[in-house]
C-alpha cells in the first residue's frame, strides 16, 4: 500500500517554541516537508529569504493572493502571512507529511478546505515561561511583545478546535511526542478509507466465490 502524506498544521503562541521544535523535527526525521510561508513582515536578524520565510512587499503578497497562489493567508500583528500552494501539493503527492506552521485563523481555513488535516497546538509549560522565552529570544520590541501576548490570550480561546496539544517543556520529548501523534494519525479509519473499502470488497468477493 502506497503511504499517502498527511497535512499537519502546527500552531501555538508566539514564543512557545514552534520554530525550534520544527527545526528539531526536521533534523531528526526525514519524512517531513516544512512549508515556507510568504510574509510581509521584516526579516529578523539571522533570517534569510527563502529559508524561514519568503519576505515580500504587500503588493507582491496581494498579487499572489489574487493569483490563488496561497492555500490560506491571514493577518497577524499588522503583517500578512500565507502558505504557497504549489510546494504543499507537490510534497503531499510525493508521500511526504507536510507541516504548516501557521496561526489559528489560517489553521481553521485549512481544516475547512482539507478536513483530513491534523491540527496540533504547541503549549508552553506556563504563561510565565512563554513571556520569558519571547523576551529571551531578543527579536521583538516591547510594543511587539505586548501585541503578541495579547494575541496569545485571544488564540488561547481557540485551542479546542485542535486535535492535540503538545507541551514544549523539554524540547527532545516534545519532538518525540509530536512525531508519535503524527505516526498514530496515519492509522485513523478516515485516513485509510480506500484500504478499508478494498478489504470489504475482497471479503464480499471471497464469500461469493465460496457460495456463502
Ligand atoms: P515560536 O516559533 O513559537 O515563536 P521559537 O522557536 O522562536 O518560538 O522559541 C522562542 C524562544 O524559546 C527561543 O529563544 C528558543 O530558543 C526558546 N525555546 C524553544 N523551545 C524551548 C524549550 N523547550 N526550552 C527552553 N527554551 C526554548
Ligand atoms: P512570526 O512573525 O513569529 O514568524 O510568526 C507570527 C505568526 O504567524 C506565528 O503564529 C506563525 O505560526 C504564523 N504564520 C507563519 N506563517 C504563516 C502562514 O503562512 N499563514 C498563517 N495563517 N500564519 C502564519
Amino acid at each position: 500500500m502506497k503511504r499517502k502524506g498527511i497535512l499537519i498544521v502546527v500552531s501555538g503562541f508566539s514564543g512557545a517554541g514552534k520554530g525550534t521544535l520544527m527545526k528539531k523535527l526536521m533534523e531528526t526525521y526525514d519524512n517531513y516537508a516544512l512549508s515556507i510561508s510568504m510574509t510581509t513582515r521584516q526579516p529578523r536578524q539571522g533570517e534569510t529569504d527563502g529559508k524561514e520565510y519568503f519576505f515580500v512587499t504587500e503588493e507582491a503578497f496581494l498579487q499572489k493572493v489574487s493569483q490563488e497562489g496561497l492555500i490560506e493567508y491571514a493577518q497577524y500583528c499588522g503583517n500578512y502571512y500565507g502558505t504557497p500552494r504549489a510546494y504543499v501539493e507537490k510534497q503531499l503527492e510525493a508521500g511526504k507529511d507536510v507541516i504548516l506552521e501557521i496561526e489559528i485563523q489560517g489553521a481553521l481555513k485549512v481544516k475547512e478546505r482539507f478536513p483530513d488535516t491534523l491540527l496540533l497546538f504547541v503549549m508552553p509549560p506556563s504563561a510565565a515561561e512563554l513571556e520569558k522565552r519571547l523576551r529571551g529570544r531578543g527579536t521583538e520590541t516591547e510594543e511587539n511583545i505586548s501585541k503578541r501576548l495579547q494575541r496569545a490570550k485571544e488564540e488561547a480561546e481557540g485551542i479546542e478546535n485542535y486535535d492535540f496539544i503538545v507541551i514544549n517543556d523539554n524540547l527532545e520529548s516534545c519532538t518525540e511526542q509530536m512525531h508519535s501523534i503524527i505516526c498514530a494519525a496515519h492509522y485513523t479509519p478516515d485516513r485509510n478509507a480506500e484500504f478499508i473499502c478494498d478489504i470489504r470488497k475482497e471479503l464480499e468477493e471471497g464469500m461469493k466465490r465460496s457460495g456463502m
